[in-house]
């Protein structure tokens, strides 16, 4: 198939690459992500890969000398490519090249090559579409592997043989579920097979890169269509084995508990219904790990998963270490999302004030995230409960919001200080000063006594005296 494409091409820099490559007597194309992306109408990309055949690097020079301004040209020699920015698009430069793989390594060896050679080494049919910067043949479409038909049958292929392609550079595996669930495409079955029969040669790929398409697969619209192909293809245990290990039904005594993995892929895709948070769809997809290292069955009740919040909550500081992913304060609010996971739900069928002023204590500003968390672990089947289950949160919701305004327990600043403590009993910094402050901090959480300085200064006189502290000069 071919066509013509210059409405992709209106912004002004390409005529201005066109010129430059004109100058240097090279073709030069626009290829990959940016064409496959203007003619699935997503819009248009402002990273944009360009090919020269020649020296991609020259180009980018040529390009720059041309811009208002001459923005800089980054060069890595290593790579033979060259980028360079220019009113919010960047552009980035490489020389069409051949490429040959070895075993143990997904940086290939490379030499010059056609268009052609270049479009060979390209993952996939719908990103090998090239449109032309040539003056005479401005906007032509170069589509040598039948990608525009694909993109029609919304359908993941690779060029050349799937097997070669995916072992050559195995992160291809991934970068084919991502994008098969970023656009909603299928892959074809060939390739399917060939990523199954590849799976292990994803442990030469970075952990680096893996997370940048595992993000990527979760920020898509219904991640659960990415991690289903992950755990189909096999490559899921070599990435989330924690994930695997939730998968499947047991049956004790005619009593059976739910699958967890197929449970958290639906809790993903609610929550991604509601948020683009990538960490609190982080927290969805790991809520539950905890579950398969305490499953027991008990006789009297059942399954039980008891304290599957906390084991969790260590498990993802594990997991985040192991993928090598910083070990930030995301990686600590995942953490306080599973390991508080549970925390709403036991208040759903009785609110008191006072559990909703520990919830808010313990959970500060997450405190919103926290609930969204729960609504998306509402999965029942059954309308009544659905509805039951989420009229019960909207309450919580609610009291929060009540209790939160006349409370402000929410930031929780001790309303008397270390300081006035000492002061008032003239002591020196010592155990006493946190026992009376922690029983400040539980006299309000239980209601005892209003947030307020005032009745927090009367309720430090009184159990001052009652652990056998005197006022200073009294
Ligand atoms: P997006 O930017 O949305 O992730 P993209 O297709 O632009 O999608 P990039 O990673 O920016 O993806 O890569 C640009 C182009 O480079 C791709 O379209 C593809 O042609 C090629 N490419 C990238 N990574 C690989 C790879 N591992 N193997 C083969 N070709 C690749
Ligand atoms: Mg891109």
């Amino acid at each position: 198939m071919s066509g013509s494409y210059p409405n992709a091409l209106k912004d002004p820099v390409f005529r201005v690459i066109s010129k430059a490559a004109a100058s240097l007597g090279l073709e030069s194309y626009v290829i990959g992500g940016f064409v496959r992306d203007h003619i699935l109408g997503r819009g248009d990309a402002k990273d944009i890969d360009i090919v020269a055949v020649g020296s991609g690097i020259d180009l980018a020079n040529a390009v720059s000398n041309l811009l208002p301004g001459k923005p800089k040209v980054s060069i890595f020699k290593t790579y033979g490519t060259a980028m360079l920015k220019t009113s919010g698009i960047e552009l980035e430069f490489v020389g069409a090249r051949k490429e040959s793989y070895s075993e143990d390594s997904r940086n290939p060896a490379v030499s010059h090559g056609t268009l052609e050679d270049d479009q060979n080494r390209r993952d996939f049919t719908i990103n090998a579409l090239a449109l032309s910067l040539g003056e005479d043949d401005f906007g032509k479409l170069l589509d040598p592997f039948n990608g525009l038909k694909d993109l029609d049958d919304k359908l993941i292929r690779t060029p050349l043989d799937p097997d070669v392609t995916y072992s050559d550079d195995p992160l291809r595996m991934l970068r084919a579920i991502r994008f098969a669930t970023q656009l909603d495409f299928r892959i074809e079955k060939e390739s399917l097979e060939a990523i199954s029969r590849n799976a292990t040669r994803i442990e030469i790929i970075s952990k680096e890169r893996i997370v940048d398409e595992l993000n990527k697969i979760l920020l898509a619209p219904k991640p659960s269509k990415g991690f289903s192909l992950l755990r189909k293809t096999g490559l899921l245990k070599y990435i989330l084995p924690e994930l695997v290990a939730l998968e499947g039904i047991e049956e004790v005594e005619g009593q059976r508990h739910k699958d967890n993995f197929w449970h958290t892929l639906e809790v993903v895709d609610n929550i991604s219904k509601t948020t683009d948070n990538l960490w609190l769809r982080w927290a969805a997809l790991l809520h539950d790990i905890g579950k398969a290292p305490t499953k027991r069955f008990d006789q009297n009740l059942g399954w039980t998963f008891h304290g599957h919040e906390f084991v969790g909550s260590k498990m993802v500081y594990k997991l985040f270490k192991r993928l090598k992913m910083p070990l930030n304060e995301h990686m600590k609010f995942v953490q306080k999302m599973v390991l508080m996971s549970s925390r709403p739900i036991v208040l759903a069928s009785e609110v008191t004030d006072s559990a909703i002023r520990r919830l808010v204590f313990d959970a500060g500003d997450y405190v919103d995230d926290l609930m969204t968390l729960c609504e998306a672990d509402i999965t029942t089947k059954n309308p009544k409960r659905f509805k039951r289950y989420h009229q019960n949160f909207q309450r919580v919701r609610e009291k929060i919001v009540e209790v939160e305004e006349r409370d402000h327990i929410r930031n929780f600043q001790p309303p008397v200080s270390g300081e006035e403590i000492m002061e008032t009993f003239g002591i020196k910094p010592s155990r006493e000063i946190g026992i009376i402050k922690d029983a400040i901090k539980e006299a309000i959480l239980e209601g005892q006594i209003p947030n307020e300085y005032e009745a927090a200064r009367e309720y430090m006189l009184k159990k001052g005296k009652e652990i056998g502290l005197k006022v200073k000069g009294v």
